[in-house]
């Protein structure tokens, strides 16, 4: 793990020069934001780094995305999707403070059996049993809880696309195959026939190289087709649908709740200054 601090102080003076180099000849960009839970006291920081971050970078729409990644569409400039994982409760709240005023539409990645969990308190024992692993209730922050079906109709009628994350938030490359293959399918059975989809995007939980394998990612593919993981990296390099490339745009304090990472600090990411420890993972994925 590098520090924070470290890569902030050191990678600064490179996202101030690649400010002006890119304002004067863009350069094709094309990089996913990864989020997950927000507090209150986050939201309005949050619309502030977004604000803040489109000075120098494009939102797109999952559409765009789509056809970038394709290659129906040429990639210019420097582009950024949005991407929200889990489906949390406070993901409603950010649609209405911060991603519609700001019209920035998203990918919302949820889990099907965690939408559809009828209480908080049964909404509480999901996160602790499978998104949140931790000892005893307590663990898990108040606020969290799961957007509703409702919600996430609202989510659609407001044009955001929804993802599927699995059934259950499993590591699929802990499961057998058959396992791994239900816990994705029944996912967006689920969410096509809740919500009259065609669920074409899917996110693997927890994203890290040990999330990931040639098997579950050819598995996958036979059901979506766009893959995303929690490897950083730029997707214009070398798009490849299957294998999309996000950075995670968020950390956990002790006490499990998500914080934002200051400005300059997520800026240096997407400049890819920590791009270079992620590509022997993808370089062995995507031959
Ligand atoms: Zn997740």
């Amino acid at each position: 793990m590098i520090p924070h601090s470290f890569l902030r102080y050191f990678f600064y003076p490179f996202f101030l020069k690649n400010n002006i180099l890119f304002k004067v000849k863009p350069s094709g960009s094309l990089r996913v934001l990864l989020f997950h839970d927000f507090d209150d006291r986050h939201i309005p920081l949050f619309y502030s780094q977004l604000y803040w971050l489109s000075s120098f970078w494009s939102f797109i729409s999952p559409q765009m995305f789509e056809g970038m990644m394709d290659g129906r569409i040429p990639i210019e400039g420097r582009n950024l999707l949005v991407t929200f994982d889990d489906g949390f409760k406070s993901n409603l709240k950010i649609s209405k403070e911060v991603l519609e005023p700001l019209n920035i539409t998203a990918i919302f990645f949820v889990c099907s059996n965690f939408i559809t969990q009828p209480t908080y308190e049964s909404s509480k024992l999901f996160l602790k049993n499978h998104i949140q692993p931790c000892d005893g209730f307590q663990c898990i922050p108040d606020h969290w809880t799961n957007l509703s079906p409702d919600d996430i109709e609202y989510l659609i009628r407001q044009g955001h696309t929804i993802g599927a994350h699995t059934a259950n938030h499993k590591r699929l490359t802990e499961l057998s195959p058959s396992e791994a293959y239900y816990e994705m399918s029944i996912a967006r059975q689920t969410l096509n026939s809740l919500f009259s989809l065609d669920v074409t995007h899917f996110a693997f939980p927890f994203g890290d190289s040990s999330s990931y394998s040639p098997e579950v990612a050819e598995m996958a593919q036979k059901l979506f087709p766009y893959i995303h993981t929690g490897f950083r990296g730029n997707n214009a390099i070398a798009p490849n649908p299957s294998l999309i490339l996000r950075d995670s745009a968020s950390y956990q304090y002790p006490s499990l709740k998500y914080g934002l990472f200051p400005n300059h600090h997520l800026a240096a990411f997407l400049e890819g200054s920590v791009d270079l420890i992620y590509r022997r993972s993808i370089s062995a994925y995507s031959s």
